[in-house]
């Protein structure tokens, strides 16, 4: 049997080496004689292993101490709403980056808490999507915030820049970005993101946050969303999902062990590049997005015959290729390679292609 690699958007492959650590564990934890979901999350053993994952957390983005990290659920979702209602304060409006399906998502909720200006930066140059760059941003005076994504998932957009405005709050949604490169903390206020991508199993999301923009909340908020209650019960107001934070805690645990994020973002270079050269080179595969703003996480092509898509899904999974059809709103196909995705994974990708394209092209 071939080996299986996953292509999944999310949630996505978990590395295997924390698969098989949690294998080991699952039914007797730590010699307690039973799995980690089956102890109370007040306990000093797990709440070791909360505190464990926080601190290899901030070590790998080097998370200055004026930072909170809060462990919570909803998903990015959740964040989409959350944002409006812990920073808005008096303000009535906050800027909205339009570069894709889930930064305009995030405008789309934030609607129910203000009027948001949608700021578009996408454009069409010479036949290739691009991004304009921040200094070009058309933000407003008056905005609570900025708000983009720097990964557009679906579109396989990124924005690589760091952001660089004065006096403006900015708020990244990291989803599937976060921990795929360094960054410098400190450009951001606010950076969120869904675990189910580089963290870990769906079901977290994680919040690092400027300490001092906490305690803004609207009254009205629902107390799970409020990230001062949130931080004042140090992520357990209400139970947390233990068996994803454990999790994303042994996932934190390998990327240390890989060499942190200089060596992984090195690694994603590669893998991405070698992708990219194999649709650039060919007359078969095409991809039409600006060198500068091409996705490391997630690779969106198309096959210049829009026939041979079945055919090509097909065929890549029974070659062991699995989850490369691209996202509905966009057809084509999309090659999700986070973290877990092994080099050998992209090479057997790039040679299933060339195999595709010498018998069908
Ligand atoms: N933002 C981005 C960039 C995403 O990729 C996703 C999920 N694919 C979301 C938001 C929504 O995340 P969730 O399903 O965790 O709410």
């Amino acid at each position: 049997m071939n080996t299986i690699y996953n292509f999944s958007a999310g949630p996505a492959m978990i590395p295997q080496d924390v698969l098989n650590q949690a294998k080991q564990e699952l039914q007797n934890w730590q010699n307690l004689g039973f799995s980690i979901m089956e102890i109370s999350h007040r306990s000093k053993e797990f709440i070791e292993v909360a505190e464990q994952a926080e601190q290899d957390l901030r070590d790998l983005l080097h998370i200055p101490d004026f930072y909170k990290v809060l462990f919570c659920q909803g998903g990015a979702r959740g964040q989409f709403s959350a944002v409006p209602i812990n920073l808005l304060g008096n303000l009535k409006t906050a800027d909205y980056i339009d570069s894709g399906y889930w930064s305009k998502s995030a405008f789309i909720e934030a609607k129910k808490y203000c009027i948001p200006n949608s700021i578009s930066i996408k454009e069409q140059i010479n036949g290739k999507t691009s991004l304009l760059s921040m200094s070009q941003w058309d933000v407003n005076k008056k905005s609570a915030y900025i708000h983009y994504c720097p990964n557009e998932t679906i579109d396989g957009l990124s924005i690589y820049e760091e952001p660089k405005f004065k006096d403006k709050i900015i708020i990244g949604d990291f989803s599937s970005c976060i921990l795929s490169r360094s960054i410098n903390i400190e450009n951001y206020d606010l950076i969120y993101a869904g675990a189910q991508k580089n963290i870990g199993p769906a079901g977290i999301t994680i919040i690092i946050i400027r300490e001092n923009l906490i305690g803004y909340t609207s009254k009205i908020s629902p107390s799970i969303l409020d990230y001062k209650i949130i931080s004042e019960y140090n992520s357990m107001f209400n139970t947390p999902p233990t068996f994803a934070w454990y999790l994303s805690g042994l996932v934190f645990k390998w990327l240390k062990r890989k060499g942190g994020l200089k060596k992984i973002e090195e690694l994603n270079q590669i893998k991405s590049h070698l992708l990219y050269e194999k649709i650039d080179k060919s007359n078969f595969y095409i991809n039409t997005i600006d060198d500068k703003n091409r996705s490391k996480m997630n690779v969106v092509f198309n096959l210049v015959d829009p026939n041979l898509n079945e055919i090509f899904l097909k065929e890549s999974f029974e070659s062991g290729l699995i989850a490369l059809k691209g996202h509905s709103i966009i057809g084509g196909m999309r090659a999700s390679i986070y973290n877990a995705m092994p080099l050998e994974g992209i090479q057997s990708l790039i040679k299933f292609m060339s195999y595709f394209e010498n018998r069908y092209g």
